[in-house]
């Protein structure tokens, strides 16, 4: 099995933040998966897909687990089999070149299935959990088992994967047919309106904070003036007061001490309390 030791965290993370880890390690198959957890005992680990949702800091002791060799797919009529390593705007492309609709609002998305699928990933209205109808894990025990869409539980950024000790290995997806050109066509114009309103040139996580029920987070971070204050290459986004982006050598701590100063100012002016999106790894 590929294993990388002090990798660099900005090689395996959309952030593209400072520093190196441990280690990481790209395991091939379920067999080896199991393997490397069952060495790993009670030592830290940590699944990784795209790392499109972290901050890695350098202080992370822990093996990093990266699925991106689970990358098969299988497409029968509008049934979708696909492993968890596989890129979601990947899919979301291939999907619509079969005419097959369900997935166009994730084309913008940097993630793999896997970690969409535990960060119920969504934009526009749409949510990953609208098309799964039923996804493989591997539980605690190191058993594979297969839970339906009920059994998820999922909500806004939430599945059982937040809850319980599952790895997601595969997932099934059920697509609507629709013309191959529209699907195309709406794919085009997600990207284009992400162009417009994410930093998209700097490297970042996305969502920095969730929204909540009467607040976007963004606009509450826009009202308090936030917008473009800095610790270190660590700078809260002009053009999208929720991004927080990369403008060079950001290390996790610049991104973590940005973080606190915004819920404090936040919780000071609005008596809000933001809740993160992005993950911390320390
Ligand atoms: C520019 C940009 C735009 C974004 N826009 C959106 C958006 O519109 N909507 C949205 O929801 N998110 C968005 N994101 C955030 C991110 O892309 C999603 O949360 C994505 O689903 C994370 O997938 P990942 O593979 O990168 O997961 P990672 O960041 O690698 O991991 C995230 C979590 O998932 C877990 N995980 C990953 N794979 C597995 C697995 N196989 N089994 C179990 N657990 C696993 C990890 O342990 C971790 O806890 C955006 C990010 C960027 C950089």
């Amino acid at each position: 099995m590929e294993k990388i030791s002090n990798a660099y965290i900005k090689d395996y993370t959309t952030y593209k933040l400072d520093g190196q880890i441990k280690e990481i390690v790209f395991p091939e198959s379920i067999q080896e998966l199991k393997e490397i957890i069952t060495m790993l005992k009670s030592k830290k680990y940590k699944i990784i897909g795209n790392g499109s949702n972290l901050i890695i800091s350098e202080s992370y002791d822990g093996t990093l687990i990266n699925l991106k060799k689970f990358d098969k797919l299988k497409i029968k009529n509008n049934i979708v089999t696909v492993q968890a390593g596989y890129s979601l705007p990947k899919l979301a492309k291939e999907c619509a070149n079969f005419g097959l609709s369900g997935l166009e609002f994730a084309s913008g998305i940097p993630g793999t299935v896997g970690g969409a699928i535990y960060m119920n990933a969504g934009a526009y209205g749409k949510e990953i959990s609208d098309i799964i109808k039923n996804v493989t894990v591997l539980d605690e025990k190191l058993n594979i088992k297969k839970i339906t869409k009920e059994e998820l539980k999922t909500s806004y950024r939430d599945s059982i994967f937040k809850h319980e000790n599952y790895i997601c290995i595969e997932a099934q997806f059920e697509f609507k047919y629709k013309d191959k050109n529209d699907v195309l066509k709406e794919i085009e114009n997600i990207i284009k309106i992400r162009k417009e309103k994410q930093p998209l040139e700097y490297p970042s996580a996305g969502s920095v904070f969730k929204n909540g029920e009467n607040y976007s987070a963004g606009r509450l971070i826009e009202k308090a003036g936030l917008k473009g204050t800095k610790v270190g290459d660590a700078e809260v986004s002009l053009k999208h007061a929720n991004f927080i982006i990369n403008k060079g050598n950001a290390s996790a701590s610049d991104v973590i001490k940005l973080i606190e100063i915004i819920k404090k100012k936040i919780k000071k002016e609005e008596n809000v309390e933001l809740i993160l999106e992005q993950e911390i790894l320390k």
